[in-house]
């Protein structure tokens, strides 16, 4: 079973749109991350930091799915990152409403002993010193190194971004991010320049328009399912990034071909991520659910034409 190291935001969000409104639910990149990438058989832990304020049922949901929580750190007397956000009518588009980071202002990440040798290390959206702080703990150096990041940090530490994505093999992005970190309104374009910064795999996430993959002058496009419901898509992006890194741990294999299949099973993923509300889909989902909609992904996507 592969080992997958995952750092990110455990928390509480508060999500509105156009269809309704929570009060603060289970969030976080860590925790997306965790239940996409635990529907494949890997070893994952969780470096995070949380309150006390966060219920010991919040982190059961994460432990019974065997994401290892020995990285988690207990701040006592702590309060939870909080994030809250609403989505625009398209759903595509939404305002951060609030962020405290509370207990994450002073997050050291601690990698436990055993996985140390991860062969995969998924860097989730974090401030970029707490991500290189974790690639310093690894004793062996991991096969494939996984970044994803937002506008947040491009905004408040962009030299410290740059410098973390120098040592990243894959870069996960939104288009709108990626416009941002290169000043190029062109995908293709932007993708080459995050190429000189060093990931040599680029990854930029379209929402509902899916997911291109980037290897130097190779391209590969994988759509979203058009699904009749969207509810919320908070974690999507998150959900594939975990998607993408559990199964590449599972299948120990690096290669371009196989990274287009790990996009293929991060987008089946998200698609169900943003049928409820939060976790909700993601924690009542079935291996069967899974394989229906990979072959419903492939019928969307293959077709034959004769050529002269
Ligand atoms: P996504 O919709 O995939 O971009 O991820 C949404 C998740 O990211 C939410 O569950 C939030 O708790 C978390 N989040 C929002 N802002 C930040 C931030 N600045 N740093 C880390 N995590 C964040």
């Amino acid at each position: 079973m592969g080992k997958l190291v995952i750092v990110g935001t455990i928390a509480f969000d508060a999500i509105e749109t156009p269809f309704g409104k929570t009060d603060k639910i289970l969030g976080g990149a860590a925790t997306f991350i965790g239940l996409s990438a635990s529907t494949f058989e890997v070893d994952a832990t969780a470096v995070s930091i949380v309150g006390d304020d966060f219920p010991q049922a919040y982190l059961d949901l994460l432990s019974n799915r065997n994401i290892n929580l020995d990285g988690v750190e207990i701040v006592k007397g702590g309060k939870t990152f909080f994030w809250s956000g609403r989505y625009h009518n398209d759903m595509n588009s939404r305002d951060t409403l609030v962020t405290e980071l509370n207990t994450l202002a002073n997050f050291n990440p601690v990698v436990p002993e055993n996985y140390k040798d991860a062969e995969v290390v998924m860097l989730g959206n974090l401030h970029p010193l707490v991500q290189a702080s974790v690639l310093d703990q690894m004793t062996t150096k991991p096969k494939l190194v996984i970044l994803d990041t937002m506008n947040f940090w491009m905004d408040s530490a962009l030299e410290d971004l740059h410098n973390t994505i120098k040592r990243v093999d894959v870069i996960t992005i939104n288009d709108e991010e990626a416009r941002q970190l290169t000043g190029e309104y062109s995908l293709v374009v932007a993708a080459r320049k995050i190429h000189d910064m060093g990931p040599k795999y680029v990854v930029i996430k379209k929402g509902e328009h899916g997911a291109l993959l980037f290897h130097n002058d190779e391209v590969f496009y994988a759509p979203a399912l058009p699904l009749e419901e969207v509810f919320d898509p908070t974690g999507a992006g998150d959900t594939f990034a975990g998607g993408f890194a559990g199964y590449i741990a599972k299948t120990g294999d690096t290669s371009f071909e196989n990274m287009k299949k790990a996009v293929i099973y991060g987008s089946t993923l998200a698609s169900f991520c943003v049928e409820k509300f939060g976790t909700e889909r993601m924690l009542n989902l079935s291996s069967a659910e899974i394989h229906k909609r990979l072959l419903q992904f492939k019928e969307l996507t293959q077709f034959e034409i004769e050529l002269q």
